[in-house]
């Protein structure tokens, strides 16, 4: 049975509260020195971003746990090295595809839009943005010296090749390995329930992160780059709603609209957040419960894809190059298109998802067709709301991927994929509730 007042209204209640409020707080805070230190000091500098902080540190402490536990119950359960071998194919294959369609989207339409023509240049933001490493270096850091070291410092891929090679000596080491897997299925569910319990927080922890957000940011900045960030949006929104929807349909004859519903919780954990390291625990347990996917393919597909496949940040890249171009008055040929493309999707790899990477990505694209940095400038006021629609695009494509390759490897069981009401965690609500 539905819960009345299910999670995902109760995110969107306080999604829409804290952006009005927010707003409104901004509006009048200067006016009075009193109302200032209670908005200001109070609650946007102290209580709700106490409590935002404290949210997204309680969805990030789940996620070295449960990627190192749950890939090493799948991996330990894969039959053979080539059963991995081919389901790490397939996912790579799709996730570069998903990537090349969305960016290659978002040229189009920004050279149909032209958001940065007549722009104006002068820009006070400042820019301070990494380098990305060299791909040599990224080919090497892939592989930990120190599995210990790797998870302190969330090395998210060096995680996954631990697991995946613990895994799969559980599965050659007889009864010994047995017994261990035996224990890291149990700790699995453990974790996993965890996530369900902490989900339940998430109306206060959204509220108390957009309004701060709201509260400090205001709405100013878009009207003045309002083509860049309409065309932005649109193309994500294209991405979505249509991409995705077709890729599920004609790949895995798979309904995209209970897909897109059962994903909705999902895309609000990471819109609120921006970060899809962050958002890795909701999506892996809406993926394995909700959407039937079994653990052996979500276990490795999504960790993967939260830090190899990020479509909407691509979306942004693609759309900001050539707005970029077009703002100092530089033209684009057709080589320099390809050599975005390519760029964007490689650059991915060694940036994972956490709030604002992709402007650190977006800096090697532009490097590499010889356009000024200093244009990041230009975007970077409205550059935290695309951030938090990206990486709702960013995790859906993810789910998209994962669900298909399942599919193809007779992973995904299509009676919870189609049960509206499966694994809710408003039922495990109402369950507690009825035991107590
Ligand atoms: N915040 C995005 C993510 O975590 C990455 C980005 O676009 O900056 O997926």
């Amino acid at each position: 049975m539905k819960h009345p007042h299910g999670l995902t209204q109760q995110i969107l209640i306080a999604m829409v509260l804290a952006i009005i409020l927010g707003a409104c707080a901004q509006w009048i805070m200067g006016m009075n020195p009193w109302v200032d230190v209670v908005l200001n000091d109070w609650l946007v500098g102290g209580l709700f971003f106490i409590v935002g902080k404290v949210f997204v540190a309680t969805l990030k402490l789940l996620v070295v746990p449960l990627v190192l536990v749950s890939l090493v119950c799948g991996a330990a359960s894969l039959g053979s090295g080539k059963q991995l071998g081919r389901l790490g194919g397939k996912t790579l294959a799709l996730y570069l595809f998903t990537t090349a369609v969305a960016i290659s989207l978002a040229m189009g339409c920004a050279w149909l839009f032209e958001p940065g023509v007549g722009a104006n240049l002068t820009s006070n933001a400042s820019v301070n943005i990494n380098q990305g490493s060299s791909f040599a270096q990224v080919m090497i850091d892939i592989f930990p010296s120190n599995p210990i070291a790797a998870m302190a410092e969330g090395k998210m891929l060096q995680i996954i090749v631990f697991a995946l090679l613990l895994g799969m000596a559980m599965n050659h080491s007889g009864e010994a390995g047995q017994r261990i897997r035996m224990n890291f299925e149990d700790w699995n569910t453990v974790v996993l329930n965890l996530v369900t319990m902490l989900m339940k927080l998430a109306p206060y922890g959204v509220f108390a992160l957009l309004f701060t957000l709201f509260a400090r940011q205001g709405l100013s900045a878009i009207a003045e780059l309002s083509v860049y960030f309409g065309t932005v949006v649109l193309v994500l929104l294209i991405q979505a709603l249509l991409v995705y929807p077709a890729i599920l349909t004609v790949l895995a004859r798979l309904n995209p609209i209970m897909f897109l519903n059962k994903m909705r919780n999902v895309q609000l954990f990471a819109f609120s957040t921006a970060s899809s390291n962050a958002t890795l625990p909701v999506t892996m347990r809406t993926v394995e419960k909700r959407l039937g996917v079994d653990n052996r393919v979500a276990s490795f597909s999504l960790p993967l894809g939260a830090t190899l496949n990020m479509d909407g940040t691509a979306i942004m890249q693609g759309v900001a190059t050539v707005f970029i171009a077009q703002a100092y008055g530089i033209q684009l040929d057709a080589m320099d298109f390809l050599t975005v493309i390519a760029t964007a999707t490689l650059a991915s790899i060694g940036t994972a998802g956490v709030p604002g990477v992709g402007l650190v990505m977006l800096s090697m694209v532009l490097t590499q067709v010889g356009l000024p940095v200093e244009g990041i400038a230009l975007i970077i006021g409205v550059d935290r709301l695309l951030d938090m629609m990206r990486t709702a695009v960013n995790v859906t494509g993810d789910a998209t991927v994962t669900c298909v390759v399942a599919k193809s490897e007779q992973q995904l069981d299509e009676v919870v994929f189609n049960d509206p009401d499966v694994a809710l965690v408003d039922e495990d609500v109402v369950l507690a509730k009825g035991k107590a």
